[in-house]
């Protein structure tokens, strides 16, 4: 069956397609309902079923693929790399799942995990997962503010850190940060387990309650901690959205549909089959990491590269260096990770031999028409942009090699996967978008497996923020979309990221997009700014390539001339500048928000996921010394 038929068949009847794939993974005790939705908006999926993640990522592989590596940890940072069979890894897992009974966590206790993108992160999330306690992974290099809040809302009964991380060859000391953030939690928790990397000489050590890892490694290697049966529904991890938007929210996620969702993905949307080799270089603290650095490839039998380090170190091939070296048949990555490589010489993406290499799939944020054609005519491989978000767990918009690649239309994500029934619906009144016509990008529930069940401790949170925006009962991606003729939808922006000029509703994406147009620009970011006149105007913050000598005020006409002959005159940008760097969250994420605020001279908000805070210096000295081309007088 093709893409569509097996579509089809998702949505319109979901318990015999989703029991039918329910067998993609062991059960202990098969589930007795495959779908409840007696109490909307909240579904379950698999009910009565028993079963355990690490058990199905892990366990089940030993016979057929014990000695089949699992897991490659390469750190262009420590110069190392680690190759762990399924075989290691279970032993691994094993270990720590008992150092972390011995430090009194149990089945529905949870633990918070700050560690940087190496093995020890994946062997603590599988740990977990075995002994049917919930993880919560904060993405290292958070701020101590930051993970206080994660850690005041999660209760854990174990923190997992590490002395330090790395970035450009930086140390980038973490332990000091859990002190912190410890010293502000309400409730701390009694011990914290330290992956000590020996990169951090002066780190401290709080007696009695700070545990060495290595140590506990020792005493426990060569445990069997038999795995915890879990019921389908019950809470396997919490994973805070990045907070773009406002206050991060804690998704959770359930185990037997997150387990049968991800392991359908991974050969229908990845094309994936056991054996094959994947690349993601995302962080195991996203969503992404979470579900393609680790579950889904050990899900599906697979190989995972794990990657600490930047994509330009030690030099901007060391990504395609890794798909030659390991056979790399699908790659993933985002659309900034692709900018920063953008920035370097094009040369790098024919250096090495990527033969293997299949598909770049690309997720995160809206893939602008320039760097999809840069990437795939520089590779001559096929990109494929996928939309999802932290709620979805694994890709809802995407095209599907391992069914039918239907053709790539650049700047759409393609079709709803399997169970999504998406509508594209006008904003005020609820009704149906024709096709070409924007509006919000919503989902009818159920939900399908492998999305949240709930945010953690706040059940009316999640029916308010998802479900509570139309009439009827419908999950809102908060996301504008439009849908072609040919059932191809394309994301616009979030539905808070829209400039009203003069009674016209623009997207910041599709100014982005024509400014992203110009071969100097690097990358753009595009906030509404006050006007008297007209309400708002559009702002332009752009960062330029490497190597451009032009001079800033001549691009910025450029950039303006441009967005007025793509968009029309009413597009035009009140004004533009030219910056260093733009403000991102630690995912990658443009804060527009911040811009926005900056411009204004209003407070700025919660800058806790901001990555780099000189980047907003950067802005600030930018607007204080006014805009390389229009006008910027603030209200
Ligand atoms: P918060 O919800 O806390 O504000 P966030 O929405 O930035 O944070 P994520 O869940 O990491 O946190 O991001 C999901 C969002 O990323 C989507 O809602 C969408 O706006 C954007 N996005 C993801 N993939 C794509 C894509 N392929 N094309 C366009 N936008 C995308
Ligand atoms: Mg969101």
């Amino acid at each position: 069956m093709g893409y569509e038929d097996t579509w089809r068949r998702s949505v319109d009847e979901p318990e015999a397609f989703w029991g039918e794939q329910a067998k993609l993974i062991d059960w202990q005790v098969p589930p007795r309902h495959i779908l409840d939705q007696s109490n909307p908006p909240f579904r379950r999926w698999f009910v009565g079923g028993t079963t355990n993640l690490c058990h199905n990522a892990v366990d089940r592989h030993l016979e057929a693929r014990g000695d089949q590596l699992a897991i490659v940890a390469v750190s262009t940072e420590t110069g190392t790399t680690r190759e762990i069979s399924y075989r290691e890894l279970h032993h691994e897992v094993n270990a720590f799942a008992a150092v972390m009974q011995a430090l009194g966590v149990g089945k529905g206790d949870r633990v918070v995990i700050y560690l940087p993108n190496i093995a020890e992160a994946v062997f603590a999330m599988l740990a977990c997962a075995r002994i049917g306690a919930i993880h919560s992974v904060v993405f290292g290099g958070f701020a101590a503010h930051n993970l206080a809040l994660r850690i005041d809302d999660a209760e854990p009964t174990l923190l997992i850190c590490a002395d330090a991380g790395m970035r450009g060859g930086k140390v980038i000391p973490y332990k000091p940060l859990v002190d912190a953030a410890l010293k502000e939690a309400k409730a701390p928790p009694p011990h914290v387990l330290v992956v000590n990397r020996g990169l951090d000489p002066t780190m401290a050590v709080v007696e009695g309650r700070d545990v060495d890892y290595a140590v506990q490694r020792e005493a426990h290697l060569g445990a069997t901690v038999p795995v915890a049966w879990l019921e389908s529904n019950e809470p396997s991890y919490l994973l805070y959205t990045s907070g773009t938007t406002g206050k991060p929210k804690g998704v959770q996620r359930d185990v037997g549909g997150y387990a049968v969702a991800l392991a359908l993905s991974m050969t229908t949307i990845f094309d994936l089959q056991p054996g094959q080799v994947i690349l993601c270089t995302s962080d195991v603290g996203w969503a992404v990491g979470h579900s393609y650095n680790v579950y889904g490839p050990l899900l599906g039998g697979c190989t995972a590269i794990l990657y600490e380090g930047m994509p330009t170190n030690p030099d901007p091939g060391i990504w395609w260096k890794l798909c030659e070296q390991y056979g790399v048949r699908t790659m993933f990555s985002s659309p900034t990770g692709i900018r920063i490589l953008k920035k370097q010489d094009e040369a790098w993406l024919k250096k090495y031999d990527l033969s293997a290499l299949r598909w770049i799939f690309l997720a995160g944020e809206p893939l602008d028409q320039p760097t999809y054609e840069w990437l795939s005519g520089g590779t001559g491989k096929t990109v494929i942009d996928n939309y999802w978000q932290t709620e979805t767990g694994w890709p809802a918009l995407s095209l599907m090699p391992g069914l039918d690649m239907r053709p790539v239309k650049p700047g759409s994500p393609g079709f709803p996967t399997f169970g999504y029934r998406m509508r594209v619906i006008d904003d005020a009144t609820g009704e149906d978008k024709a096709p070409g016509e924007k509006g919000v990008l919503v989902i009818e529930p159920p939900l399908p497996p492998g999305c949240l069940t709930t945010i953690w401790r706040d059940d009316a949170r999640y029916a308010r923020s998802y479900f509570g925006h139309f009439k009827e009962l419908l999950y809102s991606s908060l996301d504008w979309a439009v849908r072609d003729a040919d059932g191809y939808t394309f994301i616009l922006g979030r539905t808070d990221d829209v400039i009203n000029v003069a009674g016209h509703r623009l997207g910041t994406r599709e100014i982005e997009e024509s400014v992203a147009t110009l071969g100097a620009v690097a990358e753009v970011a595009v906030v509404g700014i006050a006007d008297e006149l007209k309400g708002q105007l559009p702002a332009v913050f752009a960062t330029l390539k490497q190597g451009v000598t032009d001079h800033p005020a001549d691009v910025a006409r450029a950039m303006e001339r441009r967005v007025v002959e793509l968009l029309g005159a009413l597009a035009r940008p009140g004004c533009v500048f030219v910056v260093g760097a733009l403000p991102k969250t630690r995912s990658g994420k443009l804060l527009r928000r911040s811009l926005q605020a900056l411009l204004q001279g209003t407070d700025p908000g919660d800058l806790s996921t901001l990555d780099d805070p000189s980047s907003l210096e950067e802005v600030r000295k930018a607007i204080a010394r006014g805009p390389d081309c229009g006008k910027h007088t603030p209200l």
